[in-house]
Parts: structure tokens; sequence; C-alpha cells
């Protein structure tokens, strides 16, 4: 049944692939073919369906502030809303424009300025190299999959023009929301942005959201079931940044975008599902892969809202 969505979801996007505009910020970005397209749906079963360029690493960038927020919380547990929030933003990932009003504390963990208070947090005790060996090891550990790495030239291309991130960590540094010296926090966030991983990846990486905390199966737990819909809520209403709603509003469920064009989304008990399609939309979202997943919810009826 999957493979026939995977085959109708193709079809629905085929004419769309290329649409949208490349990240051109981050300059190791810019130089990505804007034609590929991926996507991978790994089951609670265990079951694992792809299409495409299911199995090219690409940048997955924010996505993985899921994954950090995730160790985070395991690290520090609820202290951590102490210092970052979690209500929608409604500004775009990279916005400095909240962080006045409300004191150096980012909206939620999922904007720029959140997810580089979670690396700080991550990063306190340690250093840089222990932080990302630390995230590194988690990710292939819930991929399982010992392949995955991080692109070296992605991280220092976004170290090296990476000034807005710099703002937004001495800004927040200026109100005590940042522990440690704010370019070894940003080193650790420029690099797991640098995670690369392959829609195949992705999906089984995410798959304990869409299954009670655990991995394939009866596996073992990642986080409670409670922490799981937690993440749940936060990806629903900030995961795509000012266009959260109409991401909710098209796909009805929860989901996490990156700049390197791809998204991972979780159905609660049902699956993993990852897309990367690099051409942007106006708010940084994948154009195609939203598309896709779209696609996608109508054609399995999969949407947390019936
Ligand atoms: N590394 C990117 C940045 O900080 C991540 C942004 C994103 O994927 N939305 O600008």
């Amino acid at each position: 049944m999957l493979d026939d969505v995977l085959a109708k979801v193709y079809a629905d996007i085929a004419p769309h692939i290329g649409e949208g505009r490349v990240a051109n910020y981050i300059p190791a970005l810019a130089r990505i073919d804007p034609s590929k397209f991926g996507m991978a749906i790994a089951t609670v079963d265990g079951e694992l369906h792809v299409i495409g360029d299911a199995h090219e690493p690409f940048s997955i960038q924010s996505v993985s502030k899921v994954f950090t927020l995730t160790l985070a919380l395991g690290r520090v547990g609820e202290g951590l809303w102490k210092r970052v929030g979690r209500e929608p933003s409604g500004t775009p990932f990279n916005s400095i424009i909240q962080l006045e009003n409300e004191r150096g504390i980012p909206r939620n963990p999922f904007i720029n300025a959140g997810a580089i208070v979670v690396a700080d947090v991550l990063l306190s005790g340690h250093q840089p190299k222990e932080t990302l060996g630390e995230i590194l090891q988690f990710v292939r550990q819930i991929a399982d999959d010992d392949e995955i790495a991080i692109d070296r030239d992605v991280a220092r291309s976004e170290q090296e023009t990476g000034f807005r991130n710099a703002a937004l960590a001495n800004y927040m540094h200026a109100f005590s929301n940042i522990e440690n010296p704010v370019e070894k926090t940003l080193g650790v966030y420029f690099h797991q942005c640098a995670l690369s991983m392959s829609c195949a990846q992705l999906a089984k990486a995410g798959l304990f959201l869409a299954n009670g905390g655990r991995l394939a199966g009866r596996g073992p737990s990642v986080v409670s079931a409670e922490r799981a819909r937690r993440i749940n809520a936060l990806m629903l209403t900030c995961g795509h940044y000012d266009a959260s709603g109409d991401f909710a509003f098209r796909v009805g469920l929860p989901g996490k975008s990156g700049v390197g064009g791809g998204i991972l989304v979780s159905v609660p008990g049902k699956a993993s599902v990852a897309v990367w399609s690099p051409g942007l939309n106006e708010n940084g979202n994948s154009a195609t892969g939203t598309r896709a997943l779209e696609s996608f919810a109508r054609h399995t009826g999969w949407s947390i809202f019936g």
C-alpha cells in the first residue's frame, strides 16, 4: 500500500520538481542540484519504503534541532523551559526581533535562537568535540546507521557566513542566556546543522516520535511516550517557523523543516516520513517537499486532525 502511495505522490509532484530557490546564504548549499527529490517512510512495524533519491545524503540543517532538543531534555529535563519558550514565533527562523522584549529567552527551540540555546545546554561541562560526538552517536544509534556523518565543508561555510546567528548568540549572551563562549556554542550549532543524512536515515531516526518514544516495533525507548508527544506538539506548532500554521493546514502532521530542503514528519502510531527537495519557498521550507507531504496526507488519509 505504501509503495503505491509513494508512486502516486511522485506522480503528483513530478511537474513541480526543481521549483523554489535553493538556499544560497550558506555558500556550500547553493551548489546543490535543485532537481533532487527523495522520500522515505519508516513504519512502526519496521518497514522502510522509499522513492527517488531517498538514499542520497543531504544537509539536514534545522531538522537537527529535533534531535538536539531531545538530547537537551534528556540532559536537563523540564528545566530547559526556563531558558527557551515553547510558543510559535510567527517570525522567520533567523529573526532577532522578539529577543529584546523577551529578555534573551527565545520563543521556542526550533527557531535559530532557541536551537543555539539548546546547543549551549548540550555544551555546558563539555568540549565542543565531545558534544558533537554525543549528537552524532545519538543520531547514529536511533537511525541504526554508523555511516551518518557531519559535512565539515558545510559547517565551515556556515561558520564563515553566519553573522546573523552570531548576532543572536551574542545578544542572548548579553542576557546571560548563553553560558559558554559564544564561538564555541556557535561551533556546535553550525556542526549539528551540517549533519548529512539521507531520507531513509532520517525517517528511521525520527521513528521514535511516531512510536511513543520507541524505536521500531517494541524496541528500546529513546524517550518516554509523554516526551515524544510533547516534541510532536512543538513540531506541529513551531516546526515550520512562520509557516507552521500553513503546514498544519496543508499537511496536518507534526513536521520539522531545514533549509537543506529536508522535512521530517511524524504520523503518531503509524510512521515517520522524510522528504527532500532542495528548492525552498519564501518561508525557507522545501516547496516541493511540502507539496509531496500534502499529497501523502491526502492519499493515506493520515493526519492528526482526522
Ligand atoms: N543552519 C541554518 C541557519 O542557522 C539552519 C536554518 C534552517 O534550516 N532553517 O541559518
